[in-house]
């Protein structure tokens, strides 16, 4: 069986297309789009992520601000970044980094970020629109798995969809969106987790798996049915022989399941850079919003 690599580089390219025109029309009004990360950790990995981040908004021609605290200090810090962030008036949208050093509750965090700036749903306000079906943001990975499924005319309408992670951040706001009456949606969602008895028995009803639990290469071919589509959200790093000493591989073995699969995203190059195109979109849509005078 020749399986189709869904790759997320064109997908991405158009989503940035689209943000690039949104940007100069908002410009022609005297309007910078305006992102704020904030980070507090010391790993390579997450630096990375947001210096990622920060140089997709420079593609684009979105500002962006860098906070970055040392895990080290007082978790009152970041609320302090958090809490400044989204009280600027020339700041439109505000990105935490995650996951977040012990001692830091982010249920605080998610009390003191304005839900208007908060795009990847991290406030309990925008959590809760996820979930009625009334979103002000979709996050940033949900965004991107939707967007590839549609870009890759997958459908999922009726379909059993297995979602393997259940975190506030992917697992349920993805398998929300994907069983709501909206395409593509409508879909039959099983969401498993690490408790989960016997996985591959579930995994294997899928017609549509979505992977988002970092643990490499959990997923084989033994543990999907023949023509699966198979959409790999993590990027997990493995110690590896090159420059950085590691690799990026999903939570689904590539090769096995290649020979299963009728389509599978590749990690790296799959749902990660679309994920980056979707949040520059939702900062777009935030700096719209706000001087439209909709908040
Ligand atoms: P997380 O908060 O650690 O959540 C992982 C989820 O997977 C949890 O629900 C956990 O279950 C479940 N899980 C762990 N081990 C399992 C197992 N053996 N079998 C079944 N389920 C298991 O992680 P996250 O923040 O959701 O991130 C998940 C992955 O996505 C990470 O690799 C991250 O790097 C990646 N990521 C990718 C993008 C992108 O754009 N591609 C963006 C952000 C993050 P419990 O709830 O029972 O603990």
């Amino acid at each position: 069986m020749s399986t189709e690599r869904l790759l997320g580089e064109p997908v991405a390219a158009g989503i940035r297309e689209e943000v690039r025109e949104r940007v100069e029309t908002l410009g022609s009004r005297d309007v910078v789009p305006t992102l704020g990360t904030v980070l507090m950790s010391a790993d390579p990995a997450d630096r990375r992520f947001v210096e990622l981040k920060h140089d997709a908004c420079e593609r684009v021609g979105i500002e962006a601000r860098d906070v970055r605290l040392d895990p080290g200090e007082p978790a009152s810090r970041l609320y302090g970044a958090v809490e400044r962030l989204s009280a600027d008036p020339d700041v439109d949208a505000v990105f935490v980094q995650v996951p977040l050093p012990g001692g830091v509750e982010v249920s605080e965090v998610r009390e003191r970020i304005d839900p208007r700036k908060d795009v990847d749903c991290l406030a309990y306000e925008d959590l809760g629109r996820l979930v009625a079906g009334d979103p002000r943001f979709v996050p940033a990975t949900t965004a991107a798995v939707v967007r590839l499924l549609d870009a890759y005319d997958v459908a999922v309408e009726g379909c059993d969809l297995v979602v393997v992670g259940r975190s506030p951040v992917i697992g349920r706001p993805l398998a929300n969106r994907l069983l709501r009456k909206e395409l593509p949606g409508d879909a039959t969602v099983t969401v498993c987790h690490s408790r989960t008895a016997d996985l591959g028995s579930v995994t294997r009803r899928a017609d549509v798996l979505v992977t988002a639990c970092g643990v490499p290469e959990l997923v084989d071919a033994s543990m999907l049915r023949p023509g699966v589509t198979v959409i790999d959200v993590s990027a997990n790093r493995r110690p590896a022989d090159t420059d950085r000493g590691y690799e990026v591989i999903g939570d689904v073995d590539f090769e096995s399941a290649r020979a299963v699969a009728s389509a599978i995203t590749p990690v790296p190059g799959g749902v990660g850079p679309v994920t980056l195109a979707t949040l520059l979109g939702n900062v777009v849509l935030a700096a719209e919003r706000r001087t439209d005078g909709g908040g």
